[in-house]
């Protein structure tokens, strides 16, 4: 494959009839969002597949593999409603069992589905069970809001917060990759990331405008923002919240490379002008940046590159 993800996608919906008027967001944003009622509904769907975003031998490092990658999945898909503002509501879940697939693993990540869907309030409401040659699941989520945060909503003179720590799930891939199994924060800050749905809600009631999560790492999903609303975007890497986890396994500066260019910490990016910062940090976000006229990300006042991670571009 030539094309990167993106420009997969681009190509693809190019063979899709145009939208009709009751979508209001189609494919390019966190969620799609269409008109329900007086709100609106937000569609989201992931999926996480043997190979590309984990390897089964990791059974054997960590204790409850199959449950953490259960609880992964439907955090990844509520993660992308939370960046929206929404509340996710209902999901269908699909499987792929590969011939050598193990019953009790199945189980356990059934398990793992079950205890995120009760902590989310999610109802699994039905899927697809496949052969397959690989295993993978993925989940169609349909998540609920009164209105919504956009990437492409992002004003000159607002600034730029984010939840939590970043690099924390590359981190704990590296730890995997490395056979190790601790500090097991960092391995479940990736296996089991949680999603930021109060998070979202909240800066949404506040009137924030726009959001997005951190999938693609840091710069990569700050970049989303910049191209979108069509704004320079200047963050100084001594705001960005690194966990005393990370810094003290991989160093200060490896830890920051990671928080800068790792995916899947699924902590949210907001950005909001400066009036509302008392009340975006009491709801649970850092300052990390500005928002400014131009375009392109900037960290401390030089331009970056904004790629993350692309699984489906052949190395260079
Ligand atoms: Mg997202
Ligand atoms: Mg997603
Ligand atoms: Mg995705």
């Amino acid at each position: 494959m030539r094309l990167g993800e993106f420009e997969l996608i681009r190509r693809l919906i190019k063979e899709l009839p145009p939208p009709s008027e009751k979508v209001v967001v189609g494919v390019g944003d966190d969620t799609a969002v269409v008109k329900a009622g007086r709100g609106y509904r937000l569609l989201t769907t992931d999926a996480l597949v043997e190979g590309s975003h984990f390897k089964r031998a990791w059974k054997e490092t960590v204790e409850e593999f199959f449950f953490l990658l259960g609880k992964k999945l439907v955090n990844v898909c509520a993660s992308d409603v939370a960046s929206m503002g929404g509340e996710p509501k209902v999901g269908l879940i699909n499987l792929g069992v590969p011939p050598d697939g193990k019953e009790v693993e199945l189980i356990e990540l059934y398990r793992g589905v079950g205890e995120a869907a009760m902590e989310l309030k999610v109802d699994i409401v039905g899927g697809d069970t496949v052969k397959s040659g690989t295993l993978f699941f993925d989940m169609t989520l349909i998540g609920e809001s009164p209105s919504y945060m956009l990437r492409s909503s992002a004003k000159p003179g607002e600034l730029v917060g984010i939840t939590g720590t970043a690099g924390d799930s590359r981190g704990g891939l590296e730890l995997l990759e490395r056979g190790r199994s601790e500090p097991k924060y960092l391995i479940e800050r990736f296996l089991s990331p949680k999603a930021r749905v109060r998070e979202g809600r909240e800066a949404l009631k506040l009137g924030v405008k726009c959001g997005t999560d951190v999938s693609d790492g840091l710069l990569f999903n700050l970049g989303t923002i910049a191209e979108s609303s069509k704004v320079r975007i200047e963050v100084e890497s001594s705001l960005i919240p690194l966990s005393q986890e990370l810094t003290e396994t991989f160093g200060k500066e490896k830890a920051l490379e990671f928080a800068l260019y790792g995916g899947e910490d699924y902590e949210l990016i907001i950005t909001f002008p400066e009036r509302l910062i008392k009340k975006v940090e009491e709801i649970g976000f850092k300052v990390i940046g500005e928002v400014k006229e131009g375009s392109g990300v900037f960290l401390d006042g030089r331009k970056v590159r904004t790629k993350g991670y692309d699984h489906f571009k052949e190395e260079e």
